[in-house]
C-alpha cells in the first residue's frame, strides 16, 4: 500500500504520542511494524496513516527498519476506539501491545541459570520465591534479571544461591521454544450434558457463521462452564482461527491446566506477568506469526499481536482484576468486547455472578444469555443460612498463661458455627472459614489515650501482622516494629478487630486437633504456594482452611462441605454504589466452594443483620431477584450502567500545589448539557506514599458525550511538576 520513500505517520508506543512522520525505507502496509529513532531512543512502532506534518522534506527522518509483520487495519481501529473510550493516548494503547522491546531482534545472548532442586540449602521465603519463579516458568533456565524480577528478590539473594550451588550456570544461547508441542487436538474425552451441549451449540454456530456476537455463559458454580467454552474454543481453533481464554490470575490453577490438557492433549500456552523476558518475547512472536493460536492468560493477553482471532472467552467476567488502574485505565472485558466487535467474531463472558453491566446488556438484547442451571454430575447446591450474632454471641476463649497475651480473648466464632464445624470435622470433612481481612488485627490502639498506629506516608491505619511480627501498611507496604507501649502516653497498646490470623488463633484453641492453614496474599506469595495448599486440601492434610477472597474462586475441593463466613456484614456498608453487588458476588462465590463432591454442602453466614437484602438474596439463592433490585436502585440514582462516570484524580507531593491545580480545574470546568461535575473532594484515602489526592467525579446521562468534554477540560490546565492527573473512565475504585 505504501512504497519506499513515502512519508507516513508512525505511531510510537509512548504515552505522549499521537504519531510522528517518517520516510519509509521499504514498502509497507498500514499497521506494518517499523523501527524508528526518536531523540536518542529506538522504538518499535506501527504505520498509522499518511504523513501530514508541515516539516520540510529534508527534516523528515528515515525509518530504521521495516518489518514484514503487521497489525491488521481492524487492530488499528481498535487502538483508535480504545483511545477515544479510555482517554489514553493512542501511543499509550500501543504500548500495551508493543511491550516487548526486543521483539524483532535476534534472541539475546546472556548467561542463564538452572535451578538445582537437589541442592541442600535452608529454605527461606526469598529462596522459596526463587524456586517458585522457576516453577512458574516450566523450570526453564533464567537470567539473573529474570530471577530478580519474577521472584522479587535482591541481587544478594541470587548471588548467594549461585554460590551455594542452588542456581547453576548453563548455556548462554537462548533457544527458541518449539511451539509444536502446544498444538491442540480434540481428545474426545468430554461428553457435554444436555444444557452444556445446547449452550455450546449456540456459540459454535456463531463461530461458523462468523461476525460479532456476544454471549453471557451464565452458569451456577460447578455447572461446568469451562467445558462449554473449551468446546467452542476447539471449534474456532479447528477452523484455523486463534483463541484467547482470559481469566483472573488466581484462576490459572494446576487444576485448570490439567483439565485443559485432558481436553486438548497439550499443555496450554500461559501468559501472565511473571514470565521470563525470553518467554514473553517468544509467545509474543509466536502469536504474531500464527505459530501459537490458543493462549490462556490474564488481562494483558488481550494485547498480544493476535492474528485471525476467532473467539475470546472472558472467564469470571465480573472479576475486579480485569480493570487495570496503574498504567492507563481500561477494563479488559470491555476492551475485549470492543475488539470482537471491530474484528467481527464471537465473544463469551462466563460467570456464576455476572456484573450488572453485563446483565443490562443481556436485558437490552445486546448479549445473549446461555444458562447452566444445575451442577455437573448432579451435585446439589449448598444450603445457605445466616447465624444471627445478636443472639448467638461468640464465646471468649483463653490463651493459657505464660505468654504475653495470656488471658481471655474476644471470640468471633458463634456457637452455632462452632458446633457445625465440630460435626463436619467429626464426619471427616473439611471446613473453610472466610474472612476478607489480612493480618491479625486491623487496629492498633492505646486504650488509655486513644492513639492509633497510622502509616506515616498514607492516611490509613497500620495492621498488626502476627506472623510477620510487624505492623504493615496495606496501602504502601511499609512495615514498622511493634510498639512496645503507646508512644504518646506510655500505656499498653491493644490490638482490636480480627483478621484471619486472629481467627486462626481462635480456631487453634477451640479445635486443638484440627490442622489449619492460612490463605491470603501474605501467605500465598506465588501461584505455586497456592498450588501446594490446593494439593494439601486434596490429600486431606488440612481440616480447616482460613482465608481471604483468594479462596473464593475457581477451586474445586470435593471434601469441603462447610463454609463459614466470619463477618458477612463486612462489605455491606461501603460507600461505593457497587458495594452490594460486590458483596453478593463474593459471598456467592465463596458459598459455591461448599459441597462440590457427593456430600451436600452447608454455608453459614455470621451477621448482625440477617434481614439485610443482600444476605437474604444469598440465602434464597435468588440472584436474579437481587440483581434486578440492585439494578433498579442504580437506575433511579443514574449510576452505571444507567449513567456514565469518569473520575479525575489529582495527586501532588504538596498540598498547596494540589489545591492550586484543583482550583484551576474548577475555573476551567465545562458546562455541557447532561454533564454534572462533582468535587473536588479529598480522596477517601487522602495521602498515599506521601502524595496528597483529590478527586472529581464527572457524571452524565447515557447520551452525554463525557469523554470529549473531559478531554477538552483537562487540556486547558497546565500541570506543574510533581502533579499527576489520572483519568479513570467508568471507575471501579472510589478510594
Ligand atoms: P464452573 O466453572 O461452572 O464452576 P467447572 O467447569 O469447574 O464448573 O465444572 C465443575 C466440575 O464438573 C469439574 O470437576 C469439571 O471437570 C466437571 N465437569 C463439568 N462438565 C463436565 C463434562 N461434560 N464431563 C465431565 N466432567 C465435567
Ligand atoms: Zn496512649
Ligand atoms: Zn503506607
Amino acid at each position: 500500500m505504501f512504497k519506499a520513500g513515502d512519508i507516513v505517520k508512525i505511531l510510537i508506543p509512548n504515552v505522549v504520542n499521537t504519531g510522528y512522520d517518517y520516510r519509509l525505507t521499504a514498502d509497507a502496509d498500514l499497521g506494518s511494524f517499523v523501527k524508528v529513532g526518536v531523540m536518542n531512543h529506538k522504538y518499535i512502532g506501527v504505520v498509522y496513516g499518511i504523513g501530514d506534518s508541515d516539516l520540510p522534506e529534508n527534516k523528515i527522518k528515515d525509518t530504521l527498519d521495516v518489518f514484514s509483520d503487521k497489525l491488521s487495519v481492524n487492530d488499528l481501529q481498535w487502538i483508535q476506539k480504545m483511545s477515544t473510550w479510555t482517554l489514553m493516548t493512542p501511543g499509550a494503547v500501543l504500548r500495551l501491545i508493543v511491550n516487548i522491546p526486543d521483539a524483532f531482534s535476534p534472541p539475546r545472548v546472556e548467561q542463564l541459570y538452572k535451578y538445582n532442586a537437589d541442592s541442600v540449602v535452608r529454605m527461606t521465603d526469598a529462596r522459596q520465591a526463587v524456586a517458585d519463579a522457576f516453577d512458574s516458568n516450566y523450570n526453564e533456565p533464567m537470567s539473573i534479571s529474570d530471577v530478580q524480577n519474577i521472584a522479587k528478590v535482591s541481587g544478594a539473594v541470587v548471588k548467594g544461591m549461585i554460590q551455594r550451588g542452588v542456581l547453576i550456570p548453563c548455556d548462554v544461547r537462548v533457544q527458541e521454544t518449539d511451539f509444536s508441542k502446544y498444538q491442540c487436538k480434540d481428545m474426545g474425552t468430554v461428553r457435554l450434558n444436555e444444557e452444556q451441549a445446547a449452550a455450546a451449540l449456540e456459540i459454535n454456530q456463531a463461530i461458523d457463521n462468523g461476525g460479532f456476537s456476544a454471549y453471557l455463559l451464565d452458569g451456577i458454580t460447578g455447572s461446568g462452564k469451562t467445558q462449554v467454552y473449551f468446546d467452542s474454543a476447539w471449534r474456532a481453533y479447528s477452523r484455523g482461527q486463534s483463541v484467547l481464554l482470559m481469566m483472573p490470575e488466581i484462576a490459572l490453577t494446576a487444576q485448570f491446566m490439567s483439565r485443559y490438557e485432558k481436553r486438548f492433549g497439550a499443555p496450554p500456552v500461559v501468559w501472565h506477568s511473571n514470565l521470563t523476558a525470553a518467554r514473553r518475547r517468544e509467545i509474543w512472536r509466536g502469536v504474531l506469526r500464527g505459530d501459537i493460536r490458543m493462549v490462556v492468560g490474564t488481562r494483558s493477553a488481550l494485547f498480544l499481536p493476535w492474528q485471525n482471532l476467532g473467539l475470546i472467552v472472558v472467564d469470571e467476567e465480573h472479576d475486579g482484576s480485569y480493570k487495570q488502574e496503574d498504567m492507563g485505565n481500561y477494563h479488559a472485558r470491555d476492551m475485549a468486547v470492543l475488539r470482537a466487535k471491530i474484528s467481527g467474531f464471537p465473544i463469551v463472558l462466563a460467570s456464576a455472578t455476572p456484573s450488572a453491566e453485563t446483565l443490562q446488556n443481556v436485558a437490552d438484547g445486546k448479549y445473549k444469555q446461555l444458562r447452566l442451571t444445575s451442577r455437573f454430575g448432579g451435585a446439589s447446591l449448598p444450603k445457605i443460612e445466616t447465624i444471627d450474632l445478636r443472639e448467638d454471641k461468640p464465646e471468649q476463649y483463653k490463651i493459657s498463661s505464660g505468654t504475653e497475651e495470656s488471658g481471655p480473648q474476644t471470640g468471633y466464632l458463634s456457637q452455632g458455627l462452632c458446633e457445625t464445624i465440630r460435626e463436619t470435622l467429626g464426619a471427616g470433612h473439611q471446613v473453610m472459614l472466610f474472612i476478607n481481612r489480612r493480618g491479625f488485627a486491623p487496629v492498633v490502639q492505646c486504650k488509655k489515650c486513644g492513639w492509633v498506629a497510622q502509616c506515616p506516608d498514607c492516611s490509613v491505619g497500620m495492621t498488626y501482622h502476627k506472623q510477620l511480627g510487624k505492623l504493615l501498611c496495606h496501602m504502601c507496604g511499609r512495615t514498622t516494629t511493634l510498639p512496645e507501649k503507646c508512644p504518646v502516653c506510655g500505656d499498653a497498646v491493644s490490638y482490636r478487630g480480627a483478621g484471619l490470623e486472629k481467627i486462626q488463633e481462635e480456631v487453634n484453641i477451640k479445635f486443638p486437633s484440627a490442622r489449619t492453614a492460612l490463605v491470603s496474599s501474605d501467605t500465598m506469595i506465588s501461584r505455586q504456594a497456592l498450588e501446594r495448599l490446593v494439593a494439601k486440601m486434596e490429600t486431606g492434610d488440612i481440616d480447616i482452611v482460613i482465608g481471604t477472597q483468594i479462596l473464593a474462586k475457581g477451586h474445586h475441593f470435593p471434601n469441603l462441605t462447610l463454609v463459614g463466613v466470619v463477618d458477612a456484614d463486612m462489605g455491606l456498608f461501603g460507600t461505593d454504589f457497587r458495594a452490594a453487588e460486590h458483596t453478593f458476588q463474593q459471598l456467592f462465590q465463596v458459598a459455591g466452594r461448599a459441597g462440590r463432591g457427593t456430600v451436600p454442602g452447608r454455608v453459614l453466614l455470621q451477621t448482625y443483620q440477617p434481614e439485610h437484602p443482600v444476605l437474604k438474596a444469598i440465602c434464597s439463592g435468588n440472584r436474579d431477584a437481587f440483581m434486578s433490585a440492585d439494578m433498579a436502585a442504580r437506575r433511579s440514582a443514574k449510576m452505571p450502567p444507567y449513567g456514565q462516570l469518569i473520575a479525575i484524580i489529582v495527586e501532588a507531593d504538596k498540598e498547596t500545589k494540589l489545591k492550586k491545580v484543583c482550583e484551576m480545574l474548577v475555573n476551567a470546568a465545562p458546562a455541557a448539557a447532561g454533564v454534572k461535575i462533582m468535587g473536588p473532594i479529598a480522596a477517601q484515602i487522602y495521602q498515599v506514599r506521601n502524595w496528597y489526592r483529590m478527586r472529581f467525579l464527572v457524571a452524565g446521562d447515557m447520551r452525554a458525550m463525557l469523554q470529549p468534554v473531559v478531554k477538552h477540560w483537562v487540556t486547558k490546565v497546565r500541570l506543574p511538576a510533581n502533579v499527576r492527573l489520572k483519568i479513570d473512565v467508568n471507575p471501579q475504585n472510589f478510594m
